[in-house]
């Protein structure tokens, strides 16, 4: 059975681990790094990046997770964990995690209060997924490898480079797992791969 970790310092946590049993897997909450051991994907979830980054810190998770990486693992960024997992952040000198070839913009649809949800068209995936926008951030960039899978108001909010997935919105607070099965069946094909 495949595991996929969510990154369980903060935010949007049990949804994602909901979503991801649903579809038949396991989903381990990550707190420390011996969670990271024998995932084969991982989840950052939406949440603070800022408050998220420090426990990062905190924990003494960054470059372990970075690591992981290195090994191909495939990891999913919704919303701050899409700030998270981006090389370039507007506005900040350096990034978090630093993975994933795009420049976001934080807070990028309006103000603090902001929330909305919109059906969108996602390219490889599907019509109507209801995805909900809170506080989103967007991605203002991508490099030549990033595939765009969605966009609202002509700004990306869904992307993939290889490995990794980024979304600006809360896909995991619906009932429609649509995009969690993309991403699983992105793990399943990387651990293919890894297993031959
Ligand atoms: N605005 C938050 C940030 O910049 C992201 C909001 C979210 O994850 N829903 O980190």
């Amino acid at each position: 059975m495949l595991k996929i970790g969510i990154l369980a310092l903060q935010g949007a946590v049990r949804e994602h681990i909901r979503q991801i049993e649903e579809l038949g897997c396991e989903a381990i909450s990550v707190k420390s790094v011996e969670d990271l051991k024998d995932i084969n994907g991982l989840v950052l979830p939406g949440g603070e990046s800022t408050t998220m980054r420090k426990l990062l810190d905190r924990y003494g998770l960054l470059e372990p997770i970075r690591a992981l990486a290195d090994k191909g693992i495939p990891m999913f960024g919704t919303c701050a964990g899409l700030i998270l997992l981006a090389k370039e952040i507007v506005g900040y000198d350096t990034p978090h995690l630093g993975l994933m070839e795009v420049v976001v913009e934080r807070n990028s649809f309006g103000r603090q209060v902001d929330s909305f949800e919109v059906e969108l068209s996602i390219h490889g995936i599907g019509e109507d997924i209801p995805a909900v926008f809170i506080r989103a951030p967007h991605i203002v960039d991508a490099g030549e490898n990033v595939e765009i899978l969605a966009k609202h108001e002509e700004r990306i909010v869904l992307a993939r480079e290889g490995q990794f997935l980024g979304c600006s919105f809360h896909p995991e607070l619906t009932e429609d797992s649509r995009i969690m099965k993309y991403f699983i069946q992105m793990v399943r094909e990387n651990t293919t791969v890894l297993s031959h």
